[in-house]
């Protein structure tokens, strides 16, 4: 008897382990690790994975008790997809269950899994090689179909100009047959491209076209704004499936690219498999079984089209690899470069992570020769970068300015208005309002340990408010009067844009203003709207959040204003120099595609802070390099890895005596095995919702993966490996 192993694909959590079937012969030979198969489970039929074959027994497991499969669907995994979620599941400490579903999505596995067919006809007798006796045939319209099923064997249902009740008559002679074809099928590869090049490529592409080509190891595509990245991806892709391979390309949001998808739409045509929010279930379905098939030798979307299904993957490529949403933020928290990774190591394929300002895990692994790093320092038509111009936003309070707009910011808005060129205002939205400056010196609250802003706690009952280290724990009171300065005008900051909106209409009651935020493009249609409105020159200034930082080519953009940029620095989170940096930079680059030069203005309470210095600089290198060093100092990654635990419960004193006792155990693993680590537990960002606590345990250490080979987390712990928040 064949034992195998089988993933319910239901609910995750209820069966997380593989359960054991018997095969009987006759499906034994269609058997293999990646096949869905139905199974009984509780009186019901289950849908479910193989995992593997061959299996023996467990000894307290006596064979009459092993129930048999059903029967084994049309649709399977490929082994490295098995593979993959198996490596995926044991990294980020889930279940198998929900690793695989990663790989398949809900709608295919919820009923729709069979592979979309299409109804055809043809004449029996060319299978039966026997002749039609013209006496059956009657009628034109008989003539007709018979003429057209021999000169075009398996004609589709929609070719064919009759009713449904004559094709039915010819069937019933037995001259013609149904057939049911997959409506997806692999093309010839060497069609690709449809159409001829657009551009000839420039020198520097060229030649780091034939780098990436000749490379073994992922490579790290480091190409200032508009140094015309997305021309290398295309033809990158292209060699890929010249060799009958297929491609990812994974992008931060597909809404926000609409320019990309169109550009590749050209090359592709319907061939294309695209992933967007908008796409109905069966839509999503359909995509997926694209890929399945082959029929789409190119996949673009976002995060999660990492598993799309090749059948035999030759490249991925991450574009804007920096972007934050690269990191899963629930079960399972995988980060896609990783998986990028795993891809490449289980398919040979290539992996492309490509930005004009890479992560510094990114950019140490090109350091260490992990990966191969290549540079496009300059822009397509050597257009030049913009100007940055630092505003200090203490001066203007000192001279009685007390609007967000400084001086300077009003006159260039002025300027630009009456030469009819459009402006871009950016406003930083994350972590308003939570960390504490002094508007007069500039002057941040900062943990004395970690070099990260303290967080304003408000106060919990008859607690008083609070400054909260969320690396190490420390608090204290706020200061009342600023202790560089001795002023009192030391409090939390924050602008939204609804405020700026108001305020430029104020200022600028001759412009047409647009917003662009989480108000704004909560709607089915999205950014899009607004990015076509403000495109053909309906508006003159866009207001947005992080949303208009991104991808976009404005031609005729040549003002942005970053209205406070130290917003960034605030985010108690190790990261928050980088993040700032690469925002400066995004945002500038999207204005001086045009013509002109571009100008961007950016206001901020600490001018001299080195990530807007060296932002305002366009000096990358310099940058990574003092934030390397940085890190390294304090022991952040990528110079040791971490892990964080959410743990919830509704007993404050209780929840935290259970944490001090796992948190002990920790201790002793690492300590037992002689390594540095650093443990910390600390309320989360939000710490009580909904009558809950919440609390975060952070593990750092140089390979934390370690604790779960001696601890299993207490059930009710959430597990991120290798979080983006550490808050
Ligand atoms: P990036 O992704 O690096 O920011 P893009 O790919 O958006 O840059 O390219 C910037 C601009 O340069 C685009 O408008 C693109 O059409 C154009 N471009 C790219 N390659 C070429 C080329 N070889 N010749 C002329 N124009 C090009
Ligand atoms: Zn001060
Ligand atoms: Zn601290």
């Amino acid at each position: 008897m064949t034992y195998i192993q089988v993933i319910i694909l239901k609910r995750a959590g209820e069966f997380d382990d593989p359960l054991t079937y018997s095969v009987p012969k006759e499906l034994e030979s269609e058997c293999a690790v990646g096949k869905g198969v139905h199974v009984p489970l509780r009186n019901r039929t289950a849908l479910g994975i193989i995992t593997e074959i061959d299996v023996k027994l467990a000894k307290d497991i006596s064979p009459d008790k092993v129930k048999p499969i059903k029967d084994i669907t049309s649709f399977y995994l490929n082994e490295k997809q098995i593979e993959l979620a198996k490596r995926i599941a044991d990294y980020y400490r889930t279940s198998l269950t929900r690793s695989l579903r990663l790989m398949i999505p809900t709608q295919v596995w919820k009923g729709k899994l069979g592979e979309p067919e299409k109804i055809c006809y043809q004449l029996t007798h060319r299978r039966r090689d026997s002749r039609i006796s013209p006496s059956e045939v009657r009628g034109i319209k008989q003539k007709e179909i018979i003429e057209l099923l021999t000169a075009q064997d398996e004609t589709p249902e929609s070719e064919i100009n009759a009713s449904k009740a004559t094709i039915r008559s010819l069937i019933e002679k037995g001259i013609v047959e149904e057939i049911k074809k997959p409506i997806y099928t692999k093309p010839d590869y060497a069609q690709f491209p449809l159409k001829s090049f657009e551009h000839k490529l420039t020198g520097d592409q060229g030649e780091n076209i034939e780098q990436i080509l000749c490379s073994t190891k992922p490579v790290l595509l480091h190409g200032i704004t508009g140094s015309g990245k997305t021309e290398i991806y295309l033809r990158v892709i292209l060699e890929a499936i010249k060799q009958g391979k297929q491609a990812i390309l994974l992008v931060p949001e597909i809404a926000l690219t609409p320019q990309m998808i169109d550009y590749f739409k050209d090359y592709f045509g319907p061939h294309l498999a695209l992933f967007h929010s908008k796409l109905s279930n069966g839509q999503r379905a359909a995509e997926w079984w694209k890929v399945h098939s082959g029929y789409a030798p190119l996949v673009i979307g976002s995060r999660s089209v990492i598993f799309a299904p090749a059948q035999n993957l030759g490249v991925v490529i991450l574009d804007e690899e920096h972007e934050w949403t690269y990191k899963q933020e629930s079960s399972p928290y995988y980060q896609t470069h990783h998986i990028g990774e795993m891809l490449s190591d289980l398919w040979g394929s290539q992996l492309i992570l490509g930005s004009a300002t890479p992560r510094l895990e990114s950019m140490y692994k090109a350091k260490i020769g992990d990966y191969k790093y290549l540079h496009l320092p300059e822009r397509i038509n050597k257009q030049e970068l913009p100007k940055v111009e630092i505003v200090d936003l203490r001066d203007e309070f000192k001279q009685k300015n007390f609007s967000i707009f400084s001086r300077n910011l009003q006159n260039k808005i002025k300027e630009r208005l009456a030469n009819k060129e459009q402006i871009i205002l950016f406003v930083n939205q994350r972590g308003v309002a939570r960390a504490v400056v002094c508007r007069d010196c500039g002057y941040t609250e900062e943990c004395p340990h970690c070099e990260v802003s303290l967080k304003l706690h408000r106060g919990m009952g008859r607690k008083e408010s609070a400054l909260v280290c969320h690396y190490c724990g420390y608090a204290r009171r706020p200061n009342l009067l600023c202790p560089e300065c001795k002023s009192p005008h030391i409090k939390h900051v924050g602008v939204g844009t609804q405020r700026v909106e108001e305020e430029a209409g104020r200022l600028f009651p001759e412009a047409r203003i647009i917003r662009a935020d989480k108000d704004t493009t909560s709607t089915k249609e999205g950014f899009e709207p607004i990015y076509n409105a403000f495109k053909n020159g309906q508006y003159d200034i866009l207001i947005g959040t992080q949303m208009v930082a991104k991808g976009l080519d404005f031609k005729s953009v040549s003002l942005i204003g970053i209205i406070l940029a130290d917003i960034g620095l605030h985010i108690p989170d190790f990261r928050s120099h980088e993040r700032l940096f690469q925002l400066i930079t995004q945002v500038s680059g999207r204005c001086g595609r045009g013509d002109s030069v571009g100008q961007v203005v950016l206001q901020t309470y600490q001018p001299d802070h080195f990530a807007i210095e060296r932002a305002a600089e366009h000096d990358y290198q310099n940058f990574s390099e003092n934030e390397l060093k940085f890190r390294e100092k304090l022991g952040y990654p990528p110079f040791s890895n971490l892990i964080k635990f959410t743990v919830v419960g509704s007993d404050l004193p209780k929840l935290r005596k259970h944490i001090k006792i796992e948190e002990e155990t920790l201790e002793d693993i690492f300590k037992i095995n002689n390594l540095k680590f650093k443990i910390v537990s600390a309320p989360a960002m939000i710490p009580k919702m909904a009558n809950r606590y919440y609390y975060h345990v952070l593990i750092r250490a140089k390979k934390p993966h370690i604790i779960f080979d001696h601890w299993k987390p207490p059930k009710g712990w959430r597990v991120d490996v290798d979080p983006i928040h550490t808050t």
